[in-house]
């Protein structure tokens, strides 16, 4: 085979910055790797130069079986509240940062395996991924990335032509993913939880350097450059999470191994979009107590920095790191009003109100009572927004067939009209249609496109991808991927955290 050529040499800032913080370990070895997906567009974005690569050089890249030109396989140590028990060792065990490279805009991104096989953090796992939940992370993420959310990405998909044994025999699968870092809240608690304080200085250091290089107050020790990291943290987070709740996105595992520092969207297991609209919606089967559902998304994020935070004290105050108890809390005591805020704000956008600051009390119970309409009547979350739209500019038939017939809407519309009236009617519908997506990931259509790319078919996948990939542009003859699932999909629908 000749040796594919790429235009770029990887970084190993993690490597050589942070000795302690991982185990260098190899791919496994596997026979027959096949392409299943490759995001052109991503590699042409980082500047891989590796599009006109043959399929079969990418997949034996993809699948580990070709270590590019400085690449330094290592699988990263980390704890993690689980469900809200401490594993202080959890790790990469089923996955390997390959390395970094400098995206277009300068910022280092780390390019990493998932289902690559065993490491030292395996603890009696396989270290293997299965094609349906390797396509599944790629798809969401995808989807993700194209409503405007942050988010890992999806760079390839390579099949093993293994089995991989879960409930049942399922083909075998390594996705590549793409991240601002792979710095979790429990990398952190790794080694808080050993008292190894100047590992945590160093991961923050190194978190500042990547993420927060504006954050340069004094020297390295200076304990407010700690503080302006979990100050810095909490606003992404308080973004991220006012994004998902708006789109109706729930993660599902909100653990706090898998909760970025950098702010994305990462390791999409059980998670899935809201179909009828209810506060307590939850899918994880493993979810008994309803911990991450919908509602609770806010306060769990909060409960996860609170969690960071922990880890940062005896670095804010050597001496008397309960003392700085009350800085941290300042910060934390902020991120419910600050995410609401930003909630708010996006909400205003989504209901069409220009003007946003005009009257807040007056918009918060338009939306209340527009959310409390939607989930007395069980109605399509995306839906809605999306045919409120078109009520915008007279359009009301869409709308109304949601709701159970009698003028339910009426009041709550006669409302709007009042709130909107100084507008241009078809300025705030285009404006809302901007805002307010056609096209998410349906859980019936997700499952589809998976069982039958699970069964060498992976033309559903690619019809559902393309679609997302635009998911504000209306088209009607796709209408099949605006409809919600079926009542008796939706009445049996799990998803499982056995990825
Ligand atoms: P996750 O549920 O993907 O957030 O993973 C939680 C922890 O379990 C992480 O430490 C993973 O590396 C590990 N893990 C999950 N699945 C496997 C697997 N099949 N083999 C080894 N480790 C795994
Ligand atoms: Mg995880």
């Amino acid at each position: 085979m000749q040796e594919p050529t790429a235009t770029f040499r990887f970084g190993n800032s993690y490597a050589e910055e942070l000795l302690d913080f991982y185990v260098e370990c190899d791919p496994m070895a596997v026979q027959e790797p096949e392409l299943l997906q490759f995001n052109t567009s991503l590699a042409t974005e980082l500047g891989l130069g590796l599009e006109a690569l043959a399929s079969q050089d990418l997949a034996q890249i993809f699948s580990g079986q070709t270590l590019l030109d400085g690449s330094r396989p290592l699988a990263q140590a980390y704890a993690g509240h689980q469900f809200g028990g401490f594993s202080p060792q959890l790790g990469d065990g089923r996955g390997l940062l390959l390395g970094e490279v400098a995206g277009s805009n300068g910022d280092r991104r780390d390019i990493a395996l998932k289902g690559s096989g065993p490491t030292v953090f395996s603890r009696g796992g396989d270290g293997k991924a299965a094609v349906g939940a390797v396509l599944r992370e790629y798809l969401i993420g995808e989807a993700m990335h194209c409503l405007g959310i942050p988010t890992t990405r999806a760079l390839a998909a390579v099949a093993t032509g293994e089995l991989v044994y879960r409930e049942r025999p399922l083909p075998g699968a390594i996705l590549t993913r793409v991240a601002a870092s792979h710095i979790r809240v429990g990398t952190f608690q790794f080694f808080a939880a050993r008292q190894r304080w100047d590992q945590v200085r160093q991961l923050a250091n190194y978190a500042i350097e990547r993420h927060d290089p504006q954050i340069s107050t004094g020297h390295d020790n200076d304990p407010e450059r700690y503080l302006a990291l979990l100050q810095a943290v909490s606003e992404r987070q308080a973004a991220l999470i006012a994004n998902w709740m708006l789109v109706g996105f729930i993660h599902g595992v909100m653990n706090t191994d898998n909760m970025a520092i950098s702010g994305e969207t990462i390791d999409y297991g059980p998670c899935a979009f809201m179909e009828s609209f209810s506060p307590e919606a939850v899918f994880s089967s493993i979810d008994q107590q309803g911990r991450y559902a919908y509602k609770n998304q806010p306060q769990i994020a909060q409960w996860n920095l609170t969690r960071l935070a922990e880890t940062l004290l005896p670095l804010i105050d050597e001496d008397d790191p309960e003392g700085a108890v009350p800085k941290v809390e300042a910060i934390l005591n902020d991120f419910i009003p600050h995410y609401e805020e930003l909630w708010l704000a996006g909400a205003q956008k989504k209901l069409g109100l220009e003007n946003p600051t005009s009257d807040i009390d007056g918009d918060k119970l338009l939306l209340k009572d527009w959310l409390n309409l939607l989930e007395l009547h069980s109605v399509d979350y995306t839906l809605a927004w999306r045919r409120l739209a078109d009520a915008a500019d007279g359009n009301l038939q869409a709308l109304e067939a949601l709701f159970p017939a009698g003028n339910i809407l009426a009041d709550w519309l006669a409302r709007w009209h009042q709130r909107t009236a100084q507008q241009s009617a078809s300025d705030t519908a285009e404006r809302m249609r901007l805002v307010n997506p056609i096209y998410i990931p349906r859980n019936h259509l997700v499952e589809e496109a998976l069982d039958s790319a699970s069964e060498g078919d992976l033309q559903p996948f690619e019809g559902l991808l393309a679609v997302l990939k635009t998911p504000f542009a209306e088209r009607p003859t796709l209408s099949r991927y605006a409809t919600p699932a079926p009542k008796e999909f939706m009445d049996q629908y799990e998803t499982f955290c056995g990825t």
